[in-house]
C-alpha cells in the first residue's frame, strides 16, 4: 500500500511539473537582477542599457509608471532612452519589467535613478490677445487638435528605431528661450516651454533632426503650421511656426531632409523655430538627446 500512495506521489509530483507553464518555468528560475544605479535630471533623458533576462516571457518596461520603448535584444540587452518628467523634481524613478505569469501580474525592478533637480527659470511673455484669451472657436479648434495630437502620441512607434545616425539640432543660430522655463502669457495664462526656439529668419530651411517617418504636417493653432516625426523608439521630434510645410504625412525623411521654411505663424511674437522633443510620452531637454547619442 505504502508503495502504491509512494508510486501515486510521485506521479502527481511530475504530472504537476509537466503542466507548469513556460512562464513559470522561466519565472521560476530567475537569476537576481542586479540593479542598476544611475542619476537622470527632470526634463532629460538617459540612455541606458538594461539587462533583459527574459525568453518566453514578454515583459515591458516601465519607468516611473510610464512605458519606455525597448529596444532591440543585444547581449542579454535593450537599450531604453529613459526620459523624465520636467515637472517631478525630487525622489527616485524606478523602472521595473511588468509582465504576467499564468494570468498573474509580476514586476522585477532593474534601475533605480535618482532625480537631480533642473533649475528653470520663470519667463514673461506677451503675445497678441487672441493667444492669451481664447474664443469658444478657438477652444473648439484647440480642442480638436489636441485629439489629433493625443492620436499621434498613442501610435508612436515603439517596436524599432528608425535612425541610424546621432540626432542634430536643427538649427546653430541663437537660441532665444531655453526649454523648461516656467512661462507667464500677458501676466494671466500659467504654462511652461516645452521645447527650444531658434532664432530663424523667415525663409530660413528647417532640417529632418534624424531619419524618420513624418506623422503630422499640419497647420495647428498655437504651434502655426507644424511637422511631427517619429523616429521609433519613443522618440519624437516637432517643429513649429513654420511658414510652409515641404513633406507630407506618411513620408519617410532621411537626416537633415529639407521637411519646411522657417515662419511665425501660431502663437510666435517674432520669427524663430520651436523644436520640441518627446521621448516615451515627456516632453524633454532636446540637448540632452544630442549628448546621449544613440
Ligand atoms: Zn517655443
Amino acid at each position: 500500500m505504502k508503495r502504491i500512495s509512494n508510486i501515486l506521489f510521485i506521479l502527481i509530483l511530475s504530472s504537476s511539473c509537466a503542466f507548469l507553464s513556460k512562464e513559470k518555468k522561466e519565472f521560476d528560475s530567475l537569476q537576481k537582477v542586479t540593479i542598476l544605479q544611475a542619476k537622470i535630471f527632470n526634463g532629460k533623458i538617459k540612455k541606458l542599457n538594461l539587462i533583459y533576462p527574459f525568453q518566453t516571457i514578454a515583459a515591458k518596461l516601465f519607468c516611473a509608471d510610464r512605458e519606455m520603448a525597448l529596444g532591440a535584444l543585444k547581449n542579454g540587452l535593450r537599450q531604453v532612452f529613459v526620459s523624465s518628467d520636467r515637472h517631478i523634481e525630487t525622489g527616485d524613478v524606478i523602472c521595473e519589467y511588468r509582465f504576467k505569469v499564468d494570468e498573474v501580474d509580476k514586476s522585477l525592478v532593474v534601475a533605480k535613478l535618482k532625480i537631480e533637480n533642473s533649475k528653470y527659470p520663470l519667463r514673461k511673455v506677451r503675445v497678441p490677445k487672441k493667444y492669451a484669451k481664447l474664443s469658444d472657436k478657438a477652444i473648439a479648434r484647440w480642442k480638436r487638435e489636441t485629439k489629433t495630437l493625443d492620436e499621434v502620441y498613442k501610435n508612436a512607434i515603439v517596436d524599432r528605431k528608425l535612425f541610424q545616425s546621432k540626432f542634430k539640432k536643427p538649427l546653430a543660430s541663437k537660441i532665444t528661450a531655453i526649454y523648461g522655463s516656467k512661462r507667464v502669457f500677458n501676466d494671466m495664462k500659467h504654462s511652461w516651454h516645452s521645447g527650444i526656439d531658434f532664432r530663424a529668419r523667415k525663409k530660413t530651411k528647417i532640417p529632418a533632426s534624424n531619419r524618420g517617418k513624418v506623422v503630422l504636417a499640419r497647420h495647428h493653432f498655437f504651434t502655426g503650421k507644424t511637422i511631427i516625426i517619429d523616429h521609433g523608439l519613443g522618440i519624437m521630434t516637432m517643429y513649429c511656426h513654420l511658414s510652409s510645410l515641404k513633406v507630407s504625412e506618411g513620408d519617410i525623411v532621411p537626416l537633415g531632409e529639407i521637411i519646411g521654411i522657417s515662419g511665425n505663424t501660431g502663437r510666435s511674437s517674432a520669427p524663430h523655430l520651436h523644436w520640441g522633443v518627446r521621448v516615451n510620452g515627456n516632453w524633454v531637454d532636446g540637448f540632452s538627446l544630442l549628448k546621449e547619442g544613440i
